[in-house]
């Protein structure tokens, strides 16, 4: 999307975009670039087209489409992930294996899906197909070990619906864990296909201490970490000080890797809910819970009336909003500030997604 610019013309045009929407709640910092910002993406998808010469390509879709343009490498991708999605492909016609058509619903191969974890070199291969029977598999994984025996995990993700979802429901391991594992701020994170996980490590890692820095803990607090994923940042603040710490998750499969990650990291002192945040926040302030600190890290759509308000009920000393799309997170802190005493103390943006123009950024919040 802004590969017209160079890089410190992408991080102005960036910095003005997160001024433009939040700079009447308080100044913005500086954003945080990334020093080599190339090949970061740690997850790499790909969608299928089959020709009307029975040639297979392999890319993204064009965008606002579900036209696939073939890809073979990309600047922002990890390059062994590229290598083998291309490598797949090249595997599927000996294989006899099909590819899946939108229109029709018919076909085989849907997407696949390889996420890395860059500190511990592990590697996940996810084949998403329409239908379970895999006639060929275990030649198949044979087959592309023989070509990546660095990969540690294949998994077959069943996907039957008209949708546009990438991954659907059920799942086979055809090889290995079925997960892998990273690190980040010194903490070791399980993975599995279906879990969120930020897609660009270097600079997570750069958020992350950002969140925790504006936190301040000085040990004893009781923190929620909402929006959880794998509970990457409730863990993190866990080993620098909270004194106890809830999570709360919509997706089963990332609360179940939290739970297994709070334990892998030996942290007794935090537990994981399966919730929408909303409901959890609603159910925390009835009960009149009293944390120190929120953190919230919610998709793009942002957070909702039911959490904002309650959040306002249980008024926590610090929030800590992590968002990825500063749209929603001026609308958030619009309502915020109109209706509590909260309001901005900082705004610090972070490249985590160079030459394209999504932009994360990170508000600490407190009471006037
Ligand atoms: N804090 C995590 C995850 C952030 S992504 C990290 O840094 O890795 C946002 C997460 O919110 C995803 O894991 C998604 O599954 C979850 N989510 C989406 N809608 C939700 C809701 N209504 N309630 C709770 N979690 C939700």
């Amino acid at each position: 999307q802004l590969q017209n610019l160079s890089y410190p013309e992408q991080l102005e045009f960036k910095q003005k975009k997160v001024e433009k929407l939040l700079k009447r709640f308080c100044t913005v910092e500086k954003i945080i670039g990334m020093k080599t910002p190339y090949h970061y993406r740690n997850k790499v998808q790909a969608a299928f087209y089959t020709d009307k010469k029975g040639k297979i390509i392999s890319g993204v879709y064009q965008s606002g489409s579900h036209h696939v343009v073939g890809i073979d490498s990309c600047q922002t991708e990890d390059v062994i992930a590229d290598k083998i999605i291309v490598a797949v492909r090249k595997l599927l016609p000996s294989f006899r294996m099909t590819t899946y058509n939108e229109d029709t619903g018919k076909g085989f191969l849907r997407h696949i899906l390889v996420k890395r974890g860059f500190a511990t070199n592990q590697i996940m291969l996810v084949l998403v197909t329409g239908t379970p029977v895999f006639p060929s598999k275990n030649n198949f994984v044979k087959a592309i070990l023989k070509q990546f025996p660095e990969i540690t995990t294949i998994v077959q993700n069943i996907n039957p619906y008209r949708t546009n979802l990438v991954l659907g429901d059920n799942q086979k391991v055809l090889y290995g864990k079925g997960y892998i594992e990273d690190i980040l701020c010194g903490c070791r994170f399980r993975i599995s296909p279906k879990s969120f996980y930020q897609i660009n490590p270097v600079q997570t890692e750069v958020l992350y201490g950002k969140a925790i820095e504006f936190a301040n803990l000085k040990g004893n607090e009781t923190v929620l970490d909402t929006y959880c994923g794998i509970g990457t940042i409730g863990i993190i603040a866990a080993k620098n000080g909270a004194g106890n710490v809830i999570g709360a998750e919509l997706n089963g499969d990332a609360v179940r890797d939290a739970i297994v990650n709070a334990r892998a990291n030996n942290l007794k002192n935090i537990r994981f809910y399966k919730a929408d945040a909303g409901e959890f926040m609603r159910e925390a302030a009835d009960e009149d819970e009293k944390p120190d600190v929120v953190f919230m890290d919610p998709p793009r759509a942002g957070s909702d009336r039911k959490f904002l308000d309650s959040l306002i009920k249980m008024s926590p000393k610090k929030v800590v909003y992590v968002s990825c799309n500063p749209e929603t997170l001026a609308r958030d802190l619009a309502y915020l500030t109109q209706n509590s005493p909260y309001k901005a103390q900082k705004i610090q943006p972070v490249d985590m997604f160079p030459h394209t123009a999504h932009v994360e950024t990170v508000v600490l919040m407190s009471r006037k």
